[in-house]
């Protein structure tokens, strides 16, 4: 974590059951007062802001014990991983603000956790089963009955360290063997009824080439690589608490010099969304969203592109706490983390999404007037800048109505309105198109209103407007929440679950020119934050993507 964003957490980081379990460790002087852990992502796909409360924990409380977090890719399934999944995961690990101590992979320890194989194999715990994969999972029984015996798990210790040798070696294909732990077919936990630690798999490792045929299975993996790395605190999810004893057994029979504590706690499920790689993969491949990084996702990436600060989701995952249980959070939650952090450090700037021409009849053709405005209202550090005030400007289409309901304080034909920052202007007559539809509204200003109330009447309401002749073309991305459902769940067709507004696009934006450069997020006044996209529009036109509404608009439907 870097120095500037120490301040979040405050001396001791949050509160929480891991920390009350590491101060009572500490206490007992346990692990020479020592605290490391280690964030252990598998690369099989982008990390989401799931794994961004993992990260934080694990970061987080190594941080405050003055100890270290290592970043370990648990990359034993040669099948499912690849290159581009670890280049993302370390940017997203940096770019949440952590510094990992050391980077490992699970692949730096094949040869060791070979070597603790055959430790086992020597001391009759762990034999090679030839039985296919249906035959062993058949023979497993159930949560009610006991599991039954292999035929082969008899087999001496000579002709299973043969086996297993000539299974490294490459003898035999895929399936025709595995290497099993021997604990306990009959035990109420389905995960010591022998299970396998070592599988045949003839494919290229993204790290390790062709050198090994077998690659380890992820339990058996895990445990031993906390142990090569000397972790102390081993946090992970609920999912691996029926795992724990399975993970306590290959380290005391293998009798470590160091037994890491595994201690699990609720994953974060986040409202109107679902967080397991896999779901998100099929999102990816069926073409629901555009990539990885498309802005409605919740993987880092798709965070980072739609502008959400990570201080802000740091924030958001110290609010939300550990606890031992699952339960969901509110979508609201993490918006409310995003708007308190913009509201302080964007930048207002002044946009129209959809534009209708505005023009002031009683100015000059060149009537060009620079009006001072602050960059932002409640920090003066951001200072000041200068938009060009001209004759005929931008301004947005809803800002007028033909027909206004009531309580209606914008534009309409007779009536009168304050442009931003500037005067206040009367709307004396409308020019509509062949259909009917209002396409310039011509204005008359009152030159005694600039920076003053107008005399002898109340104008009520403000708009917000850009030069024509100066503004930017863009095309702007409204993003929404990608679920319409708050509680999304894999089963679902996604046909019905699925937000169908959860993209709008604006290609006829008007920017003002200012915002040709930066590339963090702004407040566009009175319409919400955005951020400039790393692409161009179809038709090359710069893209911003809508950060997030001013104000939560989900709250009242
Ligand atoms: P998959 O869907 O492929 O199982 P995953 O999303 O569970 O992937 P992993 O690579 O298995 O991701 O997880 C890396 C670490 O992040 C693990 O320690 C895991 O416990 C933690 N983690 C995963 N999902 C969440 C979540 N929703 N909340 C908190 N931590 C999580
Ligand atoms: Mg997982």
């Amino acid at each position: 974590m870097s120095a500037e964003d120490t301040s979040d957490d405050g001396p001791t980081g949050p509160v929480n059951f891991i920390r009350h379990r590491i101060d009572a460790d500490l206490a007992e002087g346990k692990n020479e007062g020592q605290v490391y852990t280690r964030f252990p992502p598998e690369p099989n796909g982008y990390l989401h802001i799931g794994h961004a409360k993992s990260i934080c924990l694990n970061f987080g409380v190594a941080r405050d014990y003055k100890g270290h977090c290592n970043l370990r890719f648990d990359d034993t399934n040669p099948v499912k991983e690849d290159a581009e999944f670890i280049d993302a995961i370390k940017k997203d690990v940096s770019w949440l603000g952590f510094e990992w101590a050391q980077l490992r992979h699970a692949s730096d320890y094949f040869d060791q956790l070979y070597a603790y194989a055959c430790e086992l194999i020597k001391s009759g715990n762990a034999y090679v089963d030839s039985c296919s994969a249906d035959e062993i999972r058949e023979m497993r029984g159930t949560l009610k009955a006991p599991g039954t015996p292999s035929p082969y798990r008899e087999r001496s210790v000579e002709e299973n360290l043969d086996l297993f040798e000539r299974m490294k070696a490459g003898e035999f294909n895929d399936g025709e063997h595995v290497l099993r732990a021997r604990i306990d077919m009959a035990s109420g936990n389905i995960n010591l009824r022998d299970p396998v630690v070592y599988r045949i798999r003839k494919v290229n490792h993204i790290r390790t080439g062709d050198t090994w045929s077998i690659y380890p299975m992820y339990d058996y993996t895990h445990c031993l690589s906390d142990a090569i790395e000397g972790i102390t605190h081993s946090l992970c999810t609920l999912e691996f608490e029926d795992h724990r004893p399975l993970y306590d057994w290959i380290l005391d029979t293998l009798n470590t010099p160091v037994h890491p504590q595994q201690i699990e706690f609720g994953p974060l499920l986040l409202e109107y969304t679902l967080l397991s790689k896999r779901y998100l993969l099929r999102l990816v491949q069926e073409g629901h969203v555009d990539g990885w990084d498309d802005p409605r996702m919740p993987t880092l990436a798709g965070l980072r592109r739609r502008g959400f600060p990570p201080a802000a989701i740091r924030r958001f995952c110290d609010l939300i706490g550990v606890t031992k249980n699952a339960a969901w959070t509110d979508m609201a939650l993490l918006e409310t983390c995003i708007r308190d952090e913009l509201n302080v450090a964007a930048p207002r700037r002044l946009a129209v999404l959809d534009p209708i021409k505005l023009i002031i009849t009683d100015l000059p053709e060149d009537h060009e007037e620079p009006l001072t405005f602050q960059n932002h209202p409640q920090d003066e550090s951001q200072g000041t800048r200068q938009v060009p005030f001209t004759r005929e400007l931008w301004v947005e289409r809803d800002d007028f109505a033909e027909v206004p309901p009531p309580k209606w304080q914008r534009l309409v034909e007779g009536g009168e309105v304050r442009l931003r920052g500037s005067y206040v202007v009367k709307c004396e007559s409308l020019v509509k198109d062949a259909d009917g539809k209002v396409i310039e509204l011509h204005c008359t200003h009152d030159a005694n209103t600039l920076g003053k109330k107008p005399e002898g009447r109340k104008v009520k309401g403000v708009i917000h407007w850009v030069s024509a002749r100066h503004a930017m073309n863009a095309e702007v991305r409204l993003y929404d929440r990608l679920y319409k459902t708050p509680n999304p769940s894999p089963e679902d067709d996604l046909d019905d679950v699925l937000n169908p507004q959860s993209l709008v696009v604006m290609p006829n934006a008007k920017l003002e020119a200012s915002l040709a450069t930066g590339n963090t997020p702004v407040q566009f006044e009175r319409l919400g934050y955005f951020v400039p996209d790393s692409g161009t529009s179809a038709t090359g036109q710069v893209v911003f993507n809508r950060v997030i509404t001013l104000r939560d608009t989900w709250a009242k439907s």
